[in-house]
């Protein structure tokens, strides 16, 4: 065991070990991006199992992702091997989870209680204001819920909201609903993300022999990227904790970034007053970047007010300065990433160690679709790809199914989304129909239409449904693939749907939505669209490591690659618009510490890029560069900007931008012949829901039949059997 003690000690610097052999007592690692915070704590989580201080399931760790405690396990498995299984490592939500599903019954609840997401919330919150007759317009439901949720994030319960929180609007009904809402919980026996907490907080409060059994249990209590806790998941902390005081969190003060989400730096100074014998070690050497990538990350943090401050250096050798490109429009800075990337695999460069991040989910498209077209594969990490988002998705199976009405996969995707009254037994009747004739549900919907075998609402919305098919199938020929998307969405209602939808995620999805008509601008038509598309559906590199990575500068924090590509740094982009409001200043700083997570990301280098020309929304804007652009100190960047960049586009251009229609489709609704039973009339059938009767009239595969109970109905010849 010496040895091995030995050496994993030995791979740290001195304040890191210090950090890490303090075992006993309350840490407080207070460092700079890179300089082995997270390294500490997982070499903390292993000298405890080597010096067999404690089991496993003794040590409570906190990290901020579902992603970061994989890979902390990872680590702590490659310095130790399989001693670490069982130990409480966790997102707050997750770890929470685990002590409230043994604990319910003390918070009112059964253990199977359900967790409800942002949509379930409002949706509840919707059905309150309704009960109580309040106006959803003057109180829209995803405001009260983003109210509920942010006193939640405090640690305020119903009757311990503070005066100073109330809106001084007294007919403010967001308390009465909180409370409401927090009595429909209890009888739906269902939990919100907030509770996962404040459920537990309650129970160590009010039950002192639970709070001891974990106080006792954890005798070493870890957290990662402290800095974004709020503060509930602070008392969380607190309260575990406070028994042996054995607690050692790290952080970065400028690497906070959640404020929004009610996360406080406060905490990181709150913490020396509650824990009062808490050592402080600060960590000064950084091991992950380039001096160049340094100097620029430290000039633009330092524009921030509000930090406490810190110096950071490192002894690696001088490298690459930021590399800086103004491009024309969207297109040429993806075409530009893309050449890049494969420039970098020319020289050797593993496909894993380049990331490209943004500030938007809904950027990644663009540069999603560059890689496909080069064939280098990518993965999307903190959320799906962008051809595989749900709302993506519902787009690309109205648009498919306009081209290929075959596609009965796409129809029953949307054949009832937006919600048009078409239920399961309609359904089912359609499937069951189309089965036995082997034909699409697009052609056995056509087919039953006229017939009784369909009923009242369902029946007229499939036929509008069919009819509104036929008009976008004729607008192939005169629309470009843009115009087209963006009439489907609006006349489906599909748009509609979202923005009547008040859910946290909406604005993201119609975001997406936008993006997707933008793409579909660069195509010729519908159908070479869509096979672009199979093919990034079948590009499956998601279980592949050698793949570049795309996220969003949010799913970065605590990760480090070699190269990194900074997109899209201009103004109202990034910093992004809402943070450039009035009396924003706090959002602005909190962009640049977004802009510093970005930077300091990066091991050898950093690109960063801005257009001249962005397509937003389906509107072309001329942009401008972000500020945090001149914030970088000069000798550090290297400028590239292509010449005549902030020209007119010229009249060549645009006319390349006309798109010219092409490809025709087969119509939806031509029948096809098919071999039937042969019926004549006055025999004597079954059909399964009108029972026996007497076929009056044939009508190719149909039939009028009286029935002896329902009287005359056409059906089809598939759903009758001759007796
Ligand atoms: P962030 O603020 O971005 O989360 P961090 O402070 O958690 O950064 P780590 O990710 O732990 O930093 O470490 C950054 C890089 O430096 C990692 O590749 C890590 O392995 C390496 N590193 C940390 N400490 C040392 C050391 N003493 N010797 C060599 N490499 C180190
Ligand atoms: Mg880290």
């Amino acid at each position: 065991i010496e040895d091995k003690v030995y050496d994993y000690l030995k791979d740290l610097n001195e304040p890191q070990r210090q950090a890490v052999e303090k075992l006993e007592g309350s840490v407080l690692v207070l460092a700079g991006a890179g300089t082995g915070k997270t390294r500490v704590l997982t070499t903390r989580v292993a000298h405890i199992l080597t010096l067999a201080k404690a089991w496993p399931s003794q040590i409570l760790a906190v990290t901020f992702t579902n992603k970061a405690s994989h890979e902390m396990r990872a680590r702590i498995a490659h310095l130790i091997g399989n001693s670490a299984e069982g130990l409480w490592l966790g997102t707050f939500h997750a770890l929470s989870v685990r002590i409230l599903r043994s604990h319910a019954e003390l918070a009112g609840l059964k253990s199977n209680f359900t967790i409800l997401d942002a949509d379930d919330q409002v949706r509840l919150v919707k059905q309150i204001l309704k009960a109580e007759n309040i106006d959803e317009k003057r109180w829209p439901p995803r405001l009260i819920q983003t109210i509920i949720s942010r006193w939640k994030d405090r640690g305020y319960l119903p009757h311990k909201v503070p005066e100073y929180e109330l809106s001084q609007d007294s007919a403010n009904p967001a308390l009465t609903i909180y409370k409401i809402y927090q009595e429909r919980l209890k009888t739906l026996n269902a939990v919100d993300f907030g509770d996962l907490l404040l459920h537990c907080i309650t129970i160590f409060s009010a039950h002192s022999d639970v709070l001891k059994r974990y106080q006792q249990q954890f005798r070493y209590v870890m957290v990662d990227e402290y800095q974004d806790t709020n503060v509930a998941q602070y008392l969380w902390l607190r309260l575990l904790a406070m028994g042996h005081n054995n607690i050692c969190c790290v952080g970065d003060d400028d690497q906070s970034i959640y404020g929004w989400r009610g996360a406080e730096v406060a905490n990181i100074l709150r913490f020396e007053k509650d824990f009062p014998d808490a050592v402080v070690i600060r960590l000064e050497q950084n091991y992950r970047s380039t001096p160049e990538i340094l100097g620029a990350a430290a000039a633009l943090i330092a524009h921030n007010k509000d930090r406490l401050g810190k110096t950071l250096w490192t002894t690696q050798e001088t490298g690459e300065k930021i590399s800086l490109y103004g491009l024309w429009d969207g297109e040429s800075e993806a075409r530009f990433v893309g050449e890049e990337i494969e420039r970098w695999q020319r020289a050797k460069e593993s496909l894993a160690s380049m990331a490209i991040l943004v500030r938007a989910g809904h950027q990644t498209r663009e540069f999603e679709d560059r890689l496909i077209t080069l064939a280098i594969p990518y993965r999307v990490i903190g959320g799906p790809k962008f051809y595989e988002r749900m709302e993506v998705r519902d787009a690309l199976a109205y648009l498919r199914l306009i081209v290929q009405p075959e596609d009965s996969l796409s129809f029953e995707r949307i054949i009832n989304t937006p919600r048009r009254g078409i239920g399961n037994s309609t359904l089912q009747i359609l499937n069951q129909f189309a089965r036995l004739e082997q034909i699409s549900l697009v052609h056995a919907t056509g087919k039953l239409l006229g017939t009784d075998e369909l009923k009242g609402a369902a029946k007229n919305s499939l036929r509008r449904f069919l009819t509104d098919l036929e008009h976008w199938q004729r607008c192939l020929q005169t629309m470009t693939p843009a115009e087209l998307a963006q009439m489907v969405l609006d006349e489906s209602g599909y748009t509609q749907m979202w923005m009547q939808d008040k859910s946290a995620e909406a604005p993201g999805r119609l975001e997406n939505l936008k993006e997707l008509v933008s793409a579909l601008d660069e195509f010729q038509s519908l159908g070479d669209f869509l096979e672009h598309v199979s093919l990034v559906m079948d590009n499956n590199s998601a279980a592949q490591s050698e793949a570049v990575s795309i996220m969003t500068l949010h799913s970065a924090k605590g990760l480090e690659f070699n190269t990194v590509f900074l997109a899209g740094w201009e103004e109202g982009i990034f910093p992004n618009a809402r943070s450039l409001d009035a009396e924003a200043r706090e959002g602005l700083e909190e962009e640049r510490r977004l802009a510093y997570v970005g930077l300091t990301r990066a091991r050898k280098r950093v690109y960063i890029s801005f257009v001249a020309n962005r397509r937003l929304h389906g509107l072309w804007q001329s942009s401008l560069p972000s500020r945090f652009i001149d914030e970088l100190p000069k000798d550090l960047v290297d400028i590239h900007t292509q010449p005549g960049l902030f020209a007119r586009r010229s009249y060549e251009e645009e006319e390349q931008r006309i798109k010219k229609p092409l490809h025709l489709s087969s119509s939806a609704l031509s029948p096809a012949s098919m071999p039937r039973a042969l019926y004549q009339v006055r025999d004597r059938v079954f059909h399964l829901k009108f029972g026996y009767g007497q076929v009056v009239e044939v009508m190719g595969d149909k039939l009028e039949v009286d029935f002896e109970h329902s009287g005359l109905k056409k059906v089809m010849t598939s759903f009758v059997e001759k007796k």
